[in-house]
């Protein structure tokens, strides 16, 4: 299908973009990747009357561990995440969700903060990114404000942002000593969206017991979700398989998924239960050998 007749701008600062946002109301949206807006218009879900494309706005496309946090600009694609040395070094949580969104196609041109603004329950970077207890940036008419990700995802499709709000930043604590993450999905076909997925980040203190844990699921859910039990659960536990697999049951409890072309609600409940102890394994593994 063709999208509705729409206006075009691509201004050159943060500052023009946020006026041209406030300017123009609802009847604006800001364009990054286009890889769900563009869908969104071609079907007629959305129809803007003015694109504000931030593409060519200087400084959004930071990617670097600063003071202990991990920045991700605005214009940060997936691509950008799955083949920076640093993340595959130092974020293996990231790294595995970046090899898994969609296709290369997509990854080339897609954004993380286009991902959280979207907020697809079955986005793959809310998961990833509640699980390694994320903040966001917005950069506004009245200044910036910081928000746990948590915080940001209101509902399916729905976010925290303010009008003439830009998500300008993913903020990222940078993993200590004896951590671990990982990200394991489920999908139809390579390229697909998840039939269930979850990310973990552990850490453990000396004597091998969990000192911290974070756990994201994707596609479970009205919005991506945390399972809160089960990480509280495993925070001072010494990281055994019998460990692995409470969390994942208090996990599959902790999710709301609804039968769809991908699955039935049983099968995707089970679906998290495996991922989370795969997950687990695999993160406890590296924080174990660190
Ligand atoms: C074929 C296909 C398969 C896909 N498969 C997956 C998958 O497996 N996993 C997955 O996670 N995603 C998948 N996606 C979605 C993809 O990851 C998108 O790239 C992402 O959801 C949106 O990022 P974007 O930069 O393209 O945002 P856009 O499409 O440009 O924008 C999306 C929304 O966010 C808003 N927005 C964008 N940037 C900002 C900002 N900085 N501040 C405020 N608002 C903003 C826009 O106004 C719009 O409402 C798929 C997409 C396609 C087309």
């Amino acid at each position: 299908m063709i999208p509705a007749a729409f206006e075009y701008v691509a201004p050159r600062s943060l500052a023009e973009a946020i006026g041209l946002l406030e300017r123009h109301g609802p009847d604006a949206k800001v364009i990054a990747g286009g890889q769900s807006l563009i869908p969104a218009m071609r079907f007629r879900l959305s129809t803007p009357g003015l694109l504000v494309d931030i593409g060519r706005i200087p400084g959004l496309d930071i990617l670097a561990e600063e003071d202990g946090v991990l920045r991700i600009g605005a214009l940060v694609r997936h691509a950008d995440l799955e083949h920076s040395p640093l993340i595959r070094r130092r974020y293996p949580l990231l790294a595995g969700a970046a090899r898994v969104v969609a296709d290369p196609l997509v990854r080339n041109l897609g954004t993380v903060a286009g991902s959280l603004a979207h907020a697809d329950p079955a986005g793959d970077w809310g998961a990833a990114l509640l699980a390694a207890r994320a903040e966001v940036v917005l950069t506004g008419p009245r200044g910036q404000r910081t928000l746990a990700l948590d915080d940001f995802l209101v509902d399916t499709f729905t976010t925290a942002l303010e009008p003439a709000e830009l998500l300008t930043e993913v903020r990222v604590p940078a993993p200590g000593p004896r951590s671990g993450g990982s990200y394991q999905k489920i999908e139809r076909k390579v390229g697909d969206f998840a039939t269930a997925a979850v990310g973990v980040q552990v850490a453990v203190g000396e004597d091998g017991r969990c000192t911290a844990a974070g756990i994201g699921l994707c596609a479970v859910g009205p919005t991506s979700l945390r399972a809160r039990e089960a990480e509280a659960f495993l925070v001072g536990q010494p990281l055994t398989e019998a460990v692995f697999a409470r969390a994942g049951e208090l996990a599959a409890a902790a999710c709301s998924p609804v039968a769809d072309t991908r699955g039935s609600e049983e099968f995707k409940r089970d679906m998290v239960r495996v991922l989370t102890v795969r997950a687990l394994r695999a993160a406890a593994a590296q924080a174990l050998a660190a």
